[in-house]
C-alpha cells in the first residue's frame, strides 16, 4: 500500500463569504451562506512548544515581528475562506495547531475538515537546508517565507486538500514527471499543468516541485481545486448520502450545487480574471458490500452506481476517498461510463475514464474528464478486490465554469454595490 508522502517537502472570514454569497444570491439565485460543521476553523500557530532555545542550533526562535508577518500573511492568503490563523492559543472552542520547529513538514489529510482540533508540523530551517540553505545561515526573510508557504501547505492538508489539488490550469493534465506509470493504470493525459508549482499543495518532493524558489515564493496561492474542498460546505450542506444503488440501469441520481470560487489565478491561466463557479456534489456514508443473488448466494463485492447529467465540453473531476478517509479503508476503483456506448468508459485523453490508484494512495482520481456530448452518465465505484474487498468511501465530483468580469454584465441596480465590493477585493490580491 502506497501512503501519501510523509515528506511533504515533503478554510477567511465568514463576513466576507456572506457578502460574496449575498451578491450571488441576488444575481444568480445561488445559496445564502449557512456555515456547516467543520468550518469556520481556527488554526493556532505554535512557535514555542517544540522550540529548543538552548543548545539545538537547528531551531529558529521566532521574534514577535516574524510571528506577526506569518500570521498576517496566512490570514491574507486564506482571506476568502472560513479559516483564521492566530498567534495566541484560543482559550475556548476547538482549534487546530501548526507546530513550528517540529518534524519536517506534515499534516494528515482531513477530507471535509471533520477533525477541528488536529495538528500539523513544520521545521522551516530544516526545509531550507534541504533546499540548499545550510542550517544556521538562513535569513529571517527566508525563514518567514518558508514558514508561510509550508504553513499554508500543511494547513491545507488538515483542512482536506491533497497534493494533486495543485494540478493547474484545469484541463492541462498533470505536472511534468507526475503522469504515466505513477498512476494505476497509467495516467492517459498530458503533463502540461504548468501552473502547478504556484499552488500551495505543490510544495512537496512527491511532485518534484520542492525547491528554494518555491519555498520562498511570495506569490503562491490557493487554487480552485483546493477551494472546492474548503468551501463545499460553506454555503449549504451539499452532501448526499449514498443509497447503495448497485444496478447499472438504476444509478443513484446526483445533483450538483453551484458555489462561487475565489479566483487568484494569474494571466497565464485560461480562468484568469473570470468569476469562477464550481458545481459540486459529495457522496457520504458510502460503502462497498457483498452482493447476493436472489437466492442469497454471495456473488462478490458490489459496484455502486451514480448518475450525473453533463454537457458536451464539461470538464469533470471525480475523486474517491477511502485509504485516506476516516472509515474502513479499501482499494477503490472509479469509472465514468456512457450509457449510449453500452456503458463503456467515456474517453479520457488517450484511454477510457477509469482509475484504480492515483499517485500517492490506493484512492481513485479521474482528473478533468471532458464530457463528449450532452447527456446522462454513470459513475461506477467498485473494489480492486484483494484481501480488502469491502469498505467505506466518500466521493467528490466537481466541474468549473466561469462568467466574464462583472463589469461586462448588465446588472440590476440593487446588485451593483455587492459587485463593486467583489471587484475591489479581486484587485487587492
Ligand atoms: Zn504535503
Amino acid at each position: 500500500m502506497r501512503r501519501a508522502s510523509a515528506l511533504c517537502i515533503a478554510p477567511g472570514r465568514t463576513t466576507k463569504l456572506a457578502a460574496l454569497s449575498l451578491a450571488m444570491t441576488f444575481l444568480f439565485g445561488i445559496h445564502v451562506p449557512t456555515v456547516q460543521a467543520g468550518f469556520p476553523q481556527t488554526i493556532f500557530l505554535d512557535y514555542d512548544t517544540f522550540t529548543d532555545t538552548g543548545a539545538d542550533p537547528d531551531d529558529h526562535v521566532y521574534s514577535a515581528g516574524e510571528r506577526t508577518i506569518i500570521a498576517d500573511t496566512l490570514n491574507d492568503k486564506f482571506a476568502e475562506y472560513p479559516v483564521t490563523f492566530t498567534n495566541t492559543a484560543p482559550t475556548s472552542g476547538l482549534f487546530s495547531t501548526v507546530f513550528f520547529n517540529a518534524g519536517l513538514g506534515s499534516g494528515d489529510i482531513d477530507f471535509q475538515n471533520k477533525k477541528m482540533s488536529d495538528t500539523a508540523t513544520l521545521h522551516a530551517p530544516k526545509l531550507l537546508e534541504i533546499a540548499g540553505v545550510p542550517i544556521g545561515t538562513a535569513t529571517s526573510t527566508e525563514v518567514v517565507a518558508a514558514s508561510i508557504n509550508i504553513g499554508a501547505h500543511e494547513s491545507l492538508h488538515i483542512l482536506g486538500t491533497r497534493h494533486h489539488d495543485a494540478f493547474l490550469p484545469i484541463g492541462t493534465g498533470v505536472s511534468p514527471g507526475t503522469g504515466g506509470s505513477d498512476w494505476v493504470p497509467d495516467f492517459p493525459g498530458p503533463e502540461g499543468a504548468f501552473l502547478t508549482g504556484k499552488e500551495f499543495n505543490s510544495l512537496t518532493a512527491s511532485l518534484g516541485l520542492f525547491s528554494y524558489s518555491s519555498l520562498t515564493d511570495p506569490d503562491m496561492f490557493i487554487g480552485p481545486r483546493s477551494a472546492v474542498k474548503l468551501l463545499h460546505d460553506t454555503f449549504v450542506d451539499l452532501d448526499v448520502d449514498s443509497t447503495d444503488a448497485n444496478v447499472i440501469f438504476a444509478p443513484q441520481p446526483l445533483s450538483f450545487e453551484t458555489i462561487p470560487i475565489p479566483n487568484p489565478l494569474p494571466p497565464s491561466d485560461p480562468f484568469s480574471g473570470l468569476e469562477i463557479f464550481a458545481d459540486v456534489v459529495i457522496v457520504e456514508e458510502a460503502s462497498i458490500e457483498m452482493l447476493f443473488d436472489t437466492g442469497g448466494t454471495p456473488l462478490g463485492p458490489e459496484s455502486d452506481y451514480y448518475g450525473i447529467d453533463a454537457a458536451a465540453g464539461d470538464v469533470i473531476t471525480i475523486e474517491v476517498i477511502s485509504e485516506l478517509g476516516d472509515g474502513d479503508p479499501f482499494d477503490t476503483v472509479v469509472a465514468l461510463l456512457d450509457p449510449t456506448t453500452g456503458f463503456s468508459p467515456v474517453p479520457w485523453y488517450t484511454d477510457g475514464a477509469l482509475n484504480n490508484d492515483e499517485r500517492e494512495s490506493t484512492d481513485s482520481l479521474l482528473l478533468d474528464v471532458t464530457i463528449p456530448a450532452d447527456g446522462s452518465y454513470v459513475i461506477e465505484v467498485f473494489s480492486s478486490a484483494g484481501p480488502d474487498m469491502f469498505g467505506d468511501y466518500e466521493m467528490l465530483v466537481y466541474r468549473f465554469h466561469a462568467i466574464p468580469e462583472p463589469s461586462t454584465l448588465v446588472l440590476a441596480a440593487f446588485a451593483l454595490p455587492f459587485i463593486a465590493a467583489l471587484a475591489r477585493r479581486r484587485r487587492k490580491r
